[in-house]
């Protein structure tokens, strides 16, 4: 058959060698919209992604406990945020739901044409890409950072003001010490300016620190003067130092001297004056993001959550 071929080509020269141009020509130009074409429906596929996953966890931001909370709100956030990242969606869907379980999620679709530049040559003049992603706000169940300190659960109203006292963790309105990474007054007073290093989790037994740890709130005030941002409560930076990640318990807990505790959650409290003389810091509740290990099935009662995507 082969041999047939070739000596076919041999007697016409002239004209196979035209054939065989034009089936080169048409394959370099399959091979050129290929690669152009199909790099340019990836890439719109990609930044379709990239901006269908940014609306989700910006819809998903409105019912966190410091957002809006409202599921019309979270719906018209997430599509404008798809409409502003990419131009020409042919396709758009934003829909609130709750699961079973009780988890509020955003899910948003989008569907987007890709028009072809080569691949036209061929026949082909466009091609669709779609992405869809569904985000929700977790609880956080770990992270590092933490002020060696401790608060009781309780009802923390944000917005409004507080003043805590330093003592007894279990009487409302106090915060206790904790002893993380050690004991002893220098490690707690690092802890209190920059945060303890460490990790702590949800479920974590930590150590009170009894006694009177010399004035925390002076190391509180040291706090105060690194924030850049001149952050309050009504516009405050994510990780501003100003802001306390406290540690919260179980006030049915009995805290005797140096006791064990288990952590049950962590609260956020910006503080905006201290008092030395009255070991007082005055400030607010607030909620806010922090970087960490988030749970769906943990509401983020305290305030202290993240949104995250679901896979
Ligand atoms: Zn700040």
């Amino acid at each position: 058959m082969l041999r047939k071929l070739l000596s076919l080509l041999a007697e016409n020269e002239k004209g196979s060698a035209v054939v065989l141009v034009s089936l080169m020509m048409l394959c370099l130009l399959g091979f050129a919209a290929l690669v152009t074409d199909f790099g340019l429906y990836c890439l719109s596929r990609q930044q379709l992604v990239n901006a269908v996953d940014a609306a989700a966890l910006a819809g998903a931001g409105e019912l966190s406990p410091g957002g809006s909370g409202d599921e019309t709100a979270a719906r018209s956030c997430a599509e404008q945020y798809a409409l502003k990242n990419v131009a020409d969606l042919t396709g758009l869907a934003v829909s609130v739901f709750t699961t079973p379980s009780g988890l509020k999620v955003v899910q948003v679709n989008a569907v987007k044409k890709v028009d072809f530049i080569l691949a036209r040559l061929l026949g082909y003049t466009s091609g669709e890409v779609q992405a869809a992603a569904s985000a929700a706000v977790a609880g956080i169940t770990s992270c590092r950072g933490v002020a060696p300190l401790l608060i009781a659960r309780q009802d923390f109203k944000f917005g409004e003001r507080y003043t805590l006292k330093y003592g007894d963790p279990a009487s409302p309105g106090n915060f206790g010490a904790l002893s993380l990474g050690g004991t002893g007054a220098d490690i707690y007073r690092h802890n209190l300016i920059y945060g303890y290093s460490g990790r702590v989790s949800v479920g974590d037994m930590v150590t009170t620190e009894p006694g009177n740890m010399s004035g925390p709130t002076q190391a509180i005030d040291e706090r105060l003067a690194r924030c850049t941002d001149n952050c309050t409560v009504d516009h405050y930076e994510p990780g501003c130092p100003k802001i306390l990640i406290i540690p919260v318990y179980d006030p049915h807990q009995v805290l005797k001297g140096r006791s064990q505790v288990r952590i049950e959650g962590f609260a956020a409290f910006l503080v905006d004056r201290v008092d030395c003389a009255k070991d007082e810091i005055q400030g607010y509740f607030i909620s806010t993001t922090v970087e960490g290990d988030a749970d769906f099935s943990r509401p983020p009662d305290t305030g202290v959550y993240a949104v995250r995507l679901l896979q």
